[in-house]
Formats: C-alpha cells, structure tokens, sequence
C-alpha cells in the first residue's frame, strides 16, 4: 500500500480543495438541506483542525466525514464520543 491510500480499496485519501470543492457543491444540490451559517462553519473546521482524530486535514477518523463538507450541514453533529465537540 502505497502512503496516502486507502486501506480498504486502495484509492487516494488525500483531496485536493478542488476535489472537495466538487464534492460540496454535489451536496449543495440536494434540495432541502439546511445549511449552517458561514460563522458556525468556520467555528466547527476550527475544532476539527485541532482534532486528533482528524487525518489527511481533511477526514474525521471517527466517522470517516470529510470535514469540509459535514461542517456546512447544520444538523450535522461531531461523533466524538460521549462529549461532541459541535
Ligand atoms: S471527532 Fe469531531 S472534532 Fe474531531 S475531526 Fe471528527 S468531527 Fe471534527
């Protein structure tokens, strides 16, 4: 196995901005989702970033979340176990 792949099916787990620019603007599309506010969004990828349970500065290993995108859905919640973090 290659660094930076995954274990299970052997593709990259290693995403571009672009890459999750994609991705977001796919879950975008999706009608009816609330979305959270620009302030909450950056409140939550700042507790992410300091997460030890974030790899790759990009997916939390607890849920196996890209971050970037989880954050921006407002009924999303952080899986840290028995004390969310947001
Ligand atoms: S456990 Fe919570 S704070 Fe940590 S990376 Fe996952 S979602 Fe972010």
């Amino acid at each position: 196995m290659k660094n930076g792949e995954c274990k299970g099916c052997s593709a990259t787990v290693r995403l571009s901005q672009e890459e999750i620019d994609e991705i977001f603007g796919q879950t975008l599309k999706v009608k009816n989702i609330k979305l959270a506010t620009q302030e909450e969004y950056n409140r939550r990828l700042e507790i992410c970033k300091k997460c030890q349970y974030l790899d790759y500065g990009t997916t939390c290993r607890l849920c196996g979340c890209l971050v970037q995108v989880k954050a921006k859905l407002a009924g999303a919640r952080c899986p840290y176990p028995y004390q969310p973090k947001w």
